[in-house]
């Protein structure tokens, strides 16, 4: 990058120590900083309305001559008001301008100007206060809104920019070559830094955005594809050929196509030079754990051990059993190592790990955080990874002599974004439900239908079927733990007083959650109101009815989850979403869920819905921070990213020919950023 970009702000004119410190804290230490300080929004100067039809109290853009300038009145020391009069044929409107004489001085008699800013007073007479004010001939139609801080205004931003544009445009480095813009129809870097700044007119602006979008997922796809390059040492554990056909035999199902094909390619992987890095995507009951049975399996058959990490001690315990039931008649040592055991067992369990007794081992993740050391770990399995970082998949890969990773995540997300989230990994993706799956009949309705709720629960239950009801609760804190208690005991003494009600939530001690979960799954218990600790992954196929309170409270791809606990075995399932809140979204949005049940197709729509913040949760996905692009309205834009990344990395994996200095840099710019930082 050429060194005039990398200078500090301090190095632009009018720009001195104590104003820099203030773009500081905005994130802008240097020029090329600024540059990429994009606008967060624009204000349209075409779409004028006439000051008659300006509502009061909302924010209009205006076009108006002055008629007439009063004389200063001041209200005390220190705060002066500057009037003038002013009309645009419709009305009359007056602008008001708080202390500011040079701001007022620039009106001129007779002239018109483009003002933006909120309208007050009354509704004969108009007021606009403080507005943004722009020439009448201003031939920049589009005008840019940053964000802001304390210190700095939207008009210092917009001088500060202009004036870094003038000293430093030519300076503007193009990272991409020449080819790759031509053949993507991609403007030049330096037309689209001054245009989505101050765009020319809204071709000249969408050509700029679409620029930016591009080169900001351009750059993050590369980055991921460089960092699974480098990561890839050798794995201590190049495993060979093994028998498969005594697990498939002792399996109580055939494996659906998918998972035949997810289970090769792991054992395919594993017998490479790198370690496995692999992700099994799926929808909810499309059999994932079978895929780690196999996986472990075929590392036990070449004498080493597996390790399966979950992420809550319900899920361990159940991990636990499913896998002992298919290994164990294989000759499989099987351990479960979680909180829940007295000091004494882990302390044996942890002997039994490293004097290899143990050949698979299913935990909590407190597992591999804890020195819990193994004789030969070949394989790492994570469920539900969804909920980790790139970051801490990493920090995974430093345990023992690099050993193979597989990934299971149970939120189907649209293909193109798994690219993106998951582009240091391989996926294997199930996209087909184990046969005999009969589709979940989903309804939503309102509060008022309580009652008949409770009679179709006791219709299900009634049959020998057990149900689940999810009480969703914001932070478990104790008013509305008392909520969900008060809730469960009403249920008991009424409606389904005749059946066994067991309640299980986050603030339960770990014993007592798999006790709760181990009399559900023997059926000692009916009917399980739950907070959503139920929401990954438990598996009890003879519960076929769900109702879920204050169901607007989840997105939909949570509700899919929820959802997903149900209908897993041959019985007919149903699932009923109860809420109060009817407004038009919420009644969209549990109508996509009532017409389909496939996951894919609704995270897609939640995305759409939600935005990718909400959708993913607090960041979950690891990724930094993006200035411009937006995963879930830029699809287009992100797959010609894709596209292109792959035409490079397949070229040139490391970044290394001259034509890709300029993106190697930006690449680097991204992990010296902290690539896995959340
Ligand atoms: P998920 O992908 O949601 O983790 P599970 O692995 O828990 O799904 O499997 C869901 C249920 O389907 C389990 O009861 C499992 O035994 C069963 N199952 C898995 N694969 C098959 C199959 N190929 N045929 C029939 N049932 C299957
Ligand atoms: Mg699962």
């Amino acid at each position: 990058m050429n060194s005039e970009l990398e200078k500090p702000m301090t190095s632009l004119k009018g720009i001195g120590q104590r104003r820099a410190e203030v773009y500081e804290k905005v994130g802008v230490k240097t020029v090329y900083d600024l540059l990429c300080y994009y606008p967060r929004d624009y204000l349209d100067l075409t779409v004028t309305t006439p000051v008659s039809d300006a509502q009061l109290n909302e924010q209009c853009v205006i076009k108006v001559s002055i008629v007439k300038k009063l004389p200063e009145a001041r209200i005390r020391k220190g705060l002066s008001v500057f009037k003038a009069v002013a009309t645009d044929g419709t009305a009359d409107v007056t602008i008001v301008i708080y202390n500011s004489s040079y701001a007022f001085a620039q009106l001129q008699l007779d002239n018109e100007y483009y003002m933006i800013g909120k309208i007050t007073g009354t509704f004969i007479r108009k007021e606009i206060n403080s507005p943004l004010v722009f020439p009448g001939n201003t031939a920049e139609k589009l005008q840019p809104v940053y964000r802001l801080t304390e210190g700095l205004t939207q008009h210092m931003l917009r001088q500060t920019i202009r004036g870094a544009l003038a000293q430093c445009r030519q300076f503007i480095f193009e990272p991409l070559p020449q080819q790759i813009r031509r053949e993507n129809e991609l403007c030049a870097e330096e037309y689209a830094i001054n245009n989505i700044h101050f765009p020319k007119d809204s071709h000249g602006f969408e050509l700029a955005k679409k620029r930016l979008v591009f080169d900001e997922l351009l750059v993050l796809q590369l980055a991921m594809s460089v960092m699974r390059r480098r990561s890839r040492e050798y794995t201590g554990y190049r495993l060979k050929p093994a028998d498969m056909q005594p697990f498939y035999d002792s399996l109580p199902f055939e494996l659906t196509n998918c998972q035949k094909r997810a289970a090769l390619e792991c054992i395919e992987d594993m017998q490479k030079q790198f370690p496995m890095n692999r992700l099994v995507q799926g929808d909810v009951g499309s059999g994932k754990t079978a895929i780690a049975a196999a996986a472990a399996y075929f590392v036990f058959k070449n004498g080493c051990q597996c390790a399966l990490m979950a992420p809550t001690e319900v899920l361990a315990a159940q991990h636990y059993e499913t896998l002992k039931g298919f290994l164990e008649p294989l000759g499989v040592k099987t351990a479960l190592l979680t909180g829940a055991l007295s000091l004494k067992d882990k302390q044996n369990v942890r002997q039994g790990i490293e004097n290899g007794e143990y050949d698979v081992v299913v935990g909590t993740h407190a597992l591999v955080q804890q020195s819990t050391a193994f004789k030969n770990l070949a394989l790492v399995i994570t469920d539900e990874q969804h909920r980790f970082g790139v970051k801490q998949r990493a920090a995974l890969a430093q345990k023992g002599s690099c050993p193979h990773k597989l990934v299971m995540s149970a939120t189907p997300i649209p293909r193109t974004l798994a690219m993106m989230i998951y582009g240091d990994l391989d996926i294997s993706v199930l996209d087909e439900l184990p046969k005999g799956r009969q589709p979940i009949n989903t309804y939503a309705v309102t509060g008022k239908l309580r009652e008949r709720a409770y009679n179709y629960v006791i219709k299900h239950l009634e049959q020998g079927r057990q149900g689940y009801v999810v009480c969703p609760m914001i932070d478990e804190s104790d008013a509305e733990l008392k909520d969900v208690k008060t809730y469960t005991e009403t249920l008991k003494k009424g409606a389904l007083r005749d059946y066994r009600i067991g309640l299980l939530h986050g603030r339960l001690a770990s014993e007592k959650k798999e006790k709760i979960m181990a009399d559900f799954k023997a059926h000692k218990i009916d009917l399980l109101v739950s907070t959503t600790v139920v929401e990954v992954g438990v598996d009890v196929p003879n519960a076929t009815i769900m109702v879920i309170e204050n169901a607007d409270r989840f997105g939909l791809s949570q509700l899919h989850q929820l959802r997903g606990r149900v209908g897993r075995g041959q019985y007919k399932s149903d699932c009923v979403l109860i809420t109060d809140n009817v407004n038009e979204t919420t009644k969209k949005r549990l109508k996509i869920l009532s017409s389909t049940t496939d996951g894919f197709a609704i995270s897609e729509e939640d995305l759409k819905l939600r935005g990718p913040g909400d959708f993913f949760g607090d960041r979950q996905h690891g990724l930094p921070k993006l200035k411009i692009a937006d995963m879930s309205q830029d699809m287009g834009v992100l797959r010609l990213a894709q596209k292109v990344s792959k035409q490079i990395t397949d070229d040139d994996p490391l970044l290394e020919k001259p034509e890709n200095k300029g993106l190697k840099e930006l690449v680097e710019r991204l992990f010296a950023d902290g690539l896995t930082d959340n």
